[in-house]
């Protein structure tokens, strides 16, 4: 079983991933990506991310290592390795996709009835303001990009199976719990 989660910046889709990989811990198993860009704060190589370098970068793309990969942000990329699904796989584990709204769209289109694509919703754009601006971790400017950005990126969501409106944060788990619960029964 793979779950492919999406979400504008700020929508709660880190929230989301984090809720189903603490409350199901023998379940549930995060794709690492690798990127180009630095660790931030207590990141760890090969736990968020394999950190890599942009020639790193290219010379995978060139040995078709990735099932997909973005430049997300200018100058910065983030890959998915076809490698994570068998070793991901091999642990009996289910895996959780954390990528980019185009990232998701293309891995969905991939990967077919194997994937459950899950775009996550803020209740509104106000909503996912007073949200990132409660965060405190991003500077205005960016947070104006990411609204702008999220307005757009809204209009993906028919592409996607699910759309979890993130209001209440406790229904939002229960309709997620109720989700995968479903996907187990049925397997
Ligand atoms: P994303 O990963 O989509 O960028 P986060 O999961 O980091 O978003 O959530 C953005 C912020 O909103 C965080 O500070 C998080 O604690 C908060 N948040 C998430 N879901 C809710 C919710 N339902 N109600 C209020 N705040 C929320
Ligand atoms: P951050 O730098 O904040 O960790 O991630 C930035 C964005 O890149 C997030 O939306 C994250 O989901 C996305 N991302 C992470 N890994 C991948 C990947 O392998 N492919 C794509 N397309 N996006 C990714």
């Amino acid at each position: 079983m793979i779950y492919i989660f999406c979400a504008p910046s700020g929508s709660g889709k880190s929230t989301m991933v984090k809720h189903l990989l603490t409350a199901y811990p023998e379940k549930f198993e995060l794709s690492i990506s690798c990127t180009t860009r630095a660790p931030r704060g207590q990141e760890v190589n090969g736990r968020e991310y394999y950190f890599i370098s942009l020639e790193e970068f290219e010379q995978r793309v060139a040995n078709g290592e990735f099932i997909e990969y973005e430049q997300v942000y200018d100058g910065l990329y983030y890959g998915t390795l076809r490698s994570e699904i068998d070793r991901i796989e091999q642990n009996n584990k289910a895996v959780i996709f954390d990528v980019d709204v185009k990232g998701g769209i293309n891995l969905k289109r991939i990967l077919g009835q194997r994937a459950t694509s899950i775009f996550v919703c803020p209740p509104s754009i106000d909503e996912l303001s007073r949200r990132l601006h409660a965060r405190g971790d991003t500077a205005e400017e960016m947070i104006q990009k990411r609204l702008a950005k999220a307005a757009i990126e809204m209009q993906d969501a028919k592409f996607f199976d699910i759309q979890l409106i993130n209001n209440d944060l406790e229904s939002a788990f229960a309709e997620l719990d109720a989700i995968v619960n479903n996907h187990f029964c049925e397997s």
